[in-house]
C-alpha cells in the first residue's frame, strides 16, 4: 500500500482510505461481524485511515466503527479516525455549542481519546457565514483541547471550499474533503488542486465509485444524479462487463493515479470489496492501469463528463 502526506500535518496516509458510511447502514445491510471483518482486512492490508460520521446511518458507522477499532487491539498511533460535525440524521446544526458537544458524544460511540481529524460536514448546508465566524473557531478550540489533532471542511460544491479558505487565517484548516468530484465521470477537483495546495490543505478524495454509480450493481435508491447520469453510468458498466472488465476497478485507479490527493476513501462494506480495493491499488502500483478500458469508459461518459447535481442552501 502506498502512504501519502496529507497536507502540512505530518500524517502519512494509506492512498486508499475506509469509507465507513456504508457500517451505518446506508449502501444496504452490513453485519456488525461483517464490518468487525472488513475494518480488520483493511488494517491488516495497509490501510491506515478510516473515515465517518455521527451522519451514516444516524450514528450508527461511527458505533460500528468503534468496536471495530477496538477489535483491532492495535496501538492508537497505528490508525487514523477521521470524523465529522454540524450534519446529523435530524438535520443540520453547525453552532460552537452543538459542534463541542458532537465531538464528546463521537469520541464516546468511537471509544476514543481523540480524533485525528474533525471536519464541518457538507457546508454548503450551513450559512458560510457561520462556518467561518463560528464554526471553525470552535473547532479551533476542539483542536487546542486535545479533543482532534486537525480540523477540516467536506461539501460538494467545490466553490464552499474557496470561500472559507480565503476568509479563515491561514494555516487554520488542515484538510479538504471532497466527494464525487475526482472520479472517472467528474474530474472537477483536478482543476482546484493547485488553489488548494497553494493554501496548504491536505486534500482527500471521496467517493471514487460515485456513491455506487461506477459499480456493477448501479447506486442506491436514493442516489440523486440525473436520469442521464445514471444511465450513462449504467452503459459503462455494461460496456466492462461485456468485455469482462471490472469497473469498479477501472474507477478506483482512475482515482489513485493523481497523486497530489493524499488518499482516496472508499465506501467498503464487506471483506470482498476490501479485498478487491487493494489488489486494485495494488496492481496499478505495478501494472499500470487498462488504458483501452479507460479510454472506452471515458468515452461512453463524455456526455455527462463533469455533470454533477444541486447539493446545499442559496447562500445570501
Ligand atoms: P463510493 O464511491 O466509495 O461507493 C461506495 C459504494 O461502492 C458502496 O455501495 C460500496 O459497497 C460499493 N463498493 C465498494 N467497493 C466496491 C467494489 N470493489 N466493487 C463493487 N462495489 C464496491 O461512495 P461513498 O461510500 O459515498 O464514499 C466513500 C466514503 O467517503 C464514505 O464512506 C465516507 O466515509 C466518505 N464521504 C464523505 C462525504 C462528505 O464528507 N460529505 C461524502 C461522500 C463520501
Amino acid at each position: 500500500m502506498e502512504f501519502r502526506e496529507l497536507g502540512r500535518t505530518g500524517l502519512k496516509l494509506s492512498c486508499v482510505g475506509f469509507g465507513a458510511s456504508p457500517l451505518g447502514n446506508v449502501f444496504g445491510a452490513v453485519s456488525e461481524e461483517q464490518a468487525i471483518a472488513s475494518v480488520r482486512l483493511a488494517f491488516q492490508s495497509g490501510i491506515n485511515f478510516f473515515d465517518t460520521s455521527p451522519y451514516y446511518g444516524g450514528t450508527l458507522s461511527e458505533t460500528v466503527l468503534g468496536k471495530a477499532l477496538k477489535a483491532l487491539e492495535a496501538p492508537r498511533t497505528s490508525y487514523v479516525v477521521a470524523t465529522k460535525c454540524g450534519r446529523y440524521h435530524d438535520g443540520f446544526d453547525f453552532s460552537a455549542d452543538r459542534v463541542a458537544r458532537s465531538i464528546d458524544e463521537s469520541l464516546e460511540r468511537l471509544q476514543l481519546s481523540h480524533v485525528d481529524i474533525l471536519q464541518c460536514h457538507d457546508i454548503e448546508f450551513g450559512s458560510l457565514e457561520q462556518i467561518v465566524k463560528e464554526t471553525i473557531p470552535a473547532l479551533v478550540k476542539l483542536k487546542e483541547a486535545g479533543k482532534t489533532r486537525f480540523i477540516g471542511i467536506t461539501g460538494l460544491p467545490l466553490s464552499v471550499f474557496s470561500y472559507v479558505l480565503d476568509r479563515v487565517p491561514p494555516g487554520t484548516l488542515d484538510v479538504v474533503l471532497s466527494y464525487c468530484h475526482y472520479s472517472v465521470n467528474d474530474s472537477a477537483l483536478g482543476d482546484f488542486v493547485p488553489y488548494l495546495k497553494a493554501k496548504g490543505v491536505g486534500i482527500i478524495n471521496a467517493s471514487p465509485l460515485s456513491m455506487g454509480l461506477l459499480t456493477q450493481a448501479g447506486p442506491p435508491q436514493w442516489h440523486p444524479a440525473s436520469p442521464q447520469l445514471k444511465s450513462a453510468c449504467q452503459a459503462a458498466a455494461a460496456h466492462c462487463k461485456e468485455k469482462g472488465k471490472n469497473i469498479s476497478k477501472l474507477a478506483l485507479q482512475y482515482s489513485l493515479l493523481n497523486k497530489e490527493i493524499t488518499s482516496v476513501l472508499v465506501g467498503m462494506k464487506s471483506v470482498e470489496q476490501v479485498e478487491e480495493n487493494v489488489a486494485a491499488a495494488r496492481e496499478l502500483a505495478t501494472s499500470g492501469i487498462d488504458e483501452e478500458a479507460l479510454s472506452e469508459v471515458e468515452a461512453i461518459l463524455k456526455p455527462v463528463k463533469n455533470q454533477s447535481w444541486p447539493s446545499g442552501i442559496q447562500q445570501s
